[in-house]
């Protein structure tokens, strides 16, 4: 099976594991190789279905290993590798003046997930918002899916409890310009009204709907470029 267009982040992934009843596992643990038992809950890999305890694979991911996002078993892509910082804050000394640069260079950090530049000097790439957009598609499907559980309109949810979801999906160590909140708000609220109309079925993200949202940040973000804001 061919991987999905977008992928969660590895927290996403995981969070989202959900146990197998034991009823339902026959067989042994392909990692340690122990028959499943009560010990340790099993949990089946979507996509590629293949079952492991929880523990083993919990392991497996956080290993750190490059291909630590991958099904140990057939190399099915799973989730995003976690986000490594090249270079860590510098003294912030030497290139930029001006009160947001100032500002900017207690961040000098540059993000890289997945082989891809996401932020430089704090501030997002194009695929930086990329992923902030896929993230923030995962958690308010959470949050969608909660509100309905919940029996509340997931389309009228208060924009603080959208600010949750925003909140997750934006990488540590990113700076993003106040006034992006809003705009992000308002991304939320688009991606809930795309939930409902998938409801209850779960959507991944169309790579079409991905490339607007991007378009529409990076563009705003060129606008809010040297707005005196604080940053968030
Ligand atoms: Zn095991
Ligand atoms: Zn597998």
């Amino acid at each position: 099976m061919p991987p999905p267009m977008v992928l969660p982040t590895r927290r996403v992934f995981v969070d989202a594991l959900r146990a197998l009843p034991l009823e339902r596992v026959s067989g042994t643990c392909p990692i340690c190789q122990e028959p499943f038992s009560g010990a340790d809950v099993p949990v089946r890999l979507p996509g590629c279905g293949h079952i492991y305890c929880r523990s083993c694979i919990s392991e497996w991911f956080h290993s750190g290993r490059p291909n630590s996002n991958t099904c140990p078993l057939d190399r099915t892509t799973l989730f995003k590798l976690p986000l490594h910082v090249l270079a860590p804050s510098g003294s912030g000394s030497g290139s930029g003046s001006g009160p947001g640069r100032a500002r900017r260079n207690a961040h000098h950090v540059t993000l890289v997930q997945g082989g891809s530049i996401i932020a430089v000097n704090g501030m997002p790439t194009r695929e930086g918002y990329r992923s902030i957009v896929v993230d923030l598609w995962f958690f308010t499907s959470y949050l969608f899916r909660q509100a309905e559980n919940d029996d509340l309109d997931g389309l009228s949810v208060p924009d603080a409890l959208l600010r949750r979801p925003i909140d997750d999906a934006i990488p540590r160590g990113m700076e993003i310009p106040r006034a992006m909140i809003e705009i992000l708000v308002a991304v939320a609220r688009q991606m809930m009204v795309l939930h409902s109309e998938n409801w209850p079925r779960v959507h991944v993200l169309r790579p079409e709907d991905a490339d607007r949202f991007t378009d529409l940040l990076e563009r705003l973000a060129v606008g809010l470029d040297g707005i005196e804001g604080s940053l968030y």
